[in-house]
């Protein structure tokens, strides 16, 4: 199965993320985790990618879609895989779907979790103070909300228009949304036959 998660930061997609991941046994691609081990081993792309990371802003589209296009080698992602902060702009998911579709797939579904503004800031500043992300400072946090509300928001429509959009209310309990989640994609899900030749998901 192939899914994408759309969220704005603080809503609470990278736990919810790996709950699914769990779920459904597919690996989970988050490419801000990609990227931040990309900068802590300093590569090429790491060091590239530092400078618009640090201040809150995106990469730029092509480094972002590299990196998952090397990813998508693996021999793990054959069955499905559950894309976290990807794509971020409407032409990094045109990308994506280029990319699937050279593969000969394509996506199952498109989760987007909903949370009130005022909550994604309070749990911004909570997690800020736990962890040391160079990218939770408050100036930085007031700019990647910006960011994802002009480059990312576009893609509700863009997966509303291919018919795969389920909007998820993150308000709630972990375990509430994780239920909203599995009802989601439990409708999409197609299991494998034993008696079929393997095809794409
Ligand atoms: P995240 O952990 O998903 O919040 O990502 C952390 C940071 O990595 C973002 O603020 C961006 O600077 C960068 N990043 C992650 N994914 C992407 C992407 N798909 N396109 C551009 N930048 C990205």
């Amino acid at each position: 199965m192939l899914i994408v998660f759309l969220g704005p930061p603080g809503a609470g997609k990278g736990t919810q993320a790996v709950r699914l991941s769990e779920y459904l046994g597919v690996p989970h691609l988050s490419t801000g985790a990609m990227l931040r081990q990309a900068k802590r081993e300093q590569t090429p792309h790491g060091v590239l990618a530092a400078s618009f990371m640090d201040g809150g802003g995106l990469v730029p589209d092509w480094l972002a879609v590299d990196v998952v296009d090397d990813r998508l080698q693996d021999a793990d992602c054959n069955a499905g895989c559950l894309f976290d902060g990807f794509p971020r702009t409407v032409p990094q998911a045109e990308e994506l779907d280029a990319m699937l579709a050279r593969r000969g797939r394509r996506l199952d579904v498109a989760l987007d979790l909903v949370v009130a503004c005022e909550e994604l800031v309070r749990r911004l500043h909570s997690r800020a103070r736990k962890e040391d992300r160079a990218d939770d400072t408050p100036e930085a946090i007031r700019h990647r909300l910006k960011v994802y509300q002009e480059r990312t928001t576009p893609l509700t429509d863009y997966y509303e228009r291919v018919g795969i959009l389920r909007p998820i209310d993150g308000m709630g309990s972990p375990d509430e949304t994780f239920a909203q989640i599995k009802q989601a994609v439990d409708g999409r899900r197609s299991f494998p036959c034993p008696n079929c030749p393997p095809g794409p998901s």
